[in-house]
């Protein structure tokens, strides 16, 4: 059977939704916003003239499924159509459409079992206005309770005040879905270099953050000699390079020190304080502790305080394996790679659902960034690629 991909559909949907929360420097469509909607109707009026039916669960996650959809074993796809502010065109936009575009051709071609294939658009994936990444996919599987509804922006405004009123009553809706696949840009540079279209995510990283404060002594910048200075800055900066240190020490592992705030911050004035963060990733979840151990080892005049982790997330080998094969048969170059960001996918994998991510080729490896970029051409690959691997979960 031969599964015709509708190119001019994949072109118009992401022009269309790419005119949503434009401007010169980047797109911005945060959660719950006209652009936001704008931007879901378009694909809702796209699935609708497919025959699909189009519902928002209560956590806001717009589900996309045949009128005879049952009740669990569906074989799904997407992503999310939120943005970071002044984003780029592709991360999460793409394994929308491109998920759109790949389910309504295998229903064009009269695959069996096609009422088991779904569409879901994640709701405030980036979770950059009230900092709840993966609000809609967490929500589902449990991670986040009631109170979350309750998390506000910088301005005091809740989500419960623009978005959805109760959405845990969308807790357990990820056990309609029997096996997830996401195309998603990809936020790094590995397939360019090799001159590969494809990666095949073989797990996202486990990641965590931490915040630290020194503490030394404020004083006089030219009375105060050398000897006996209690500076926490230089502290911090033992801290900072340690980091460094301990990372570079592990294979597969990141740190890094994103805000160091000195207190009281003069310029004639030794640093009495200094508040510090620190964020974690490795491949595993015990090389991600160690990291951490050491700096907490070294540094015991430093209080680390834990922020929050996500445990390495591992995808489904049995799907990794139908996306290589099917990118092999249609000859699209294909290679494995972890990721060390947060998404969807990984969120259902954590909770069991079978799930694995396909990344296209990102020239320049840049992401949440107007420059990010994967060549049409190897976006309707992965849409072939995907089709193909969806098809073989329906029989
Ligand atoms: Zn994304």
């Amino acid at each position: 059977m031969t599964i015709e991909i509708d190119a001019e559909l994949h072109r118009r949907l992401f022009a269309g939704i790419n005119e949503q929360g434009f401007s010169p420097e980047g797109w911005t469509r945060a959660p719950w916003t006209d652009e936001l909607r704008a931007a879901e109707q378009l694909v809702i009026d796209a699935a609708v003239a497919g025959g699909m039916v189009c519902e928002h669960d209560p956590a806001g996650n717009l589900w996309i499924t045949d009128p005879q959809a049952p009740a669990d074993g569906l074989v799904a796809t997407g992503s999310h159509l939120d943005t970071v502010p002044k984003g780029g065109a592709f991360d999460g936009t793409l394994g929308v459409v491109g998920g759109l575009v790949a389910v309504l051709a295998l229903r064009a071609a009269g695959v069996p079992n096609a009422e088991r294939l779904a569409v879901i658009s994640f709701a405030d994936e980036e979770g950059s206005r009230f900092n709840t990444p993966c609000f809609g996919s967490r929500t589902m599987v449990g991670t986040f309770g009631d109170e979350v509804a309750d998390a506000t922006d910088k301005d005091g405004i809740s989500i419960r005040d623009v978005g959805p009123q109760d959405p845990t009553k969308a807790a357990g809706l990820q056990r309609r879905i029997g096996c997830y696949f996401e195309i998603h840009v990809e936020q790094g540079l590995a397939l360019d270099p090799a001159d590969v279209s494809l990666g095949v995510a073989t797990r996202l990283s486990a990641r965590g953050r931490w915040e630290w404060e020194v503490v030394g002594e404020a004083n006089h910048a030219g009375t105060t000699p050398m000897a006996g200075r209690r500076d926490a800055l230089v502290r911090a900066a033992e801290l900072v390079l340690a980091a460094q240190r301990e990372a570079e020490a592990r294979a597969g592992a990141v740190a890094t020190v994103g805000r160091l705030t000195p207190w009281p911050g003069g310029t004639n004035v030794i640093p009495g304080r200094v508040y510090g963060t620190l964020d974690v990733r490795a491949l595993d979840n015990a090389t991600r502790d160690a990291v951490v151990q050491a700096l907490v080892d070294g540094f015991p005049d430093v209080a680390i305080e834990h922020k929050s982790t996500d445990d390495a997330a591992i995808f489904d080998p049995g799907l990794i394996g139908d996306l290589h094969a099917c990118a092999h048969d249609l000859g699209v170059s294909a290679m494995d790679l972890p990721s060390y960001a947060g998404h969807d996918a990984g969120t259902l994998a954590l909770s069991g659902v079978p799930s694995v991510m396909l990344f296209t080729r990102s020239p320049n490896g840049i992401s949440h960034n107007p420059a990010e970029h994967s060549d049409e051409s190897v976006c309707l690959d992965a849409i072939r690629v995907l089709a193909a691997a969806m098809a073989r979960r329906l029989v």
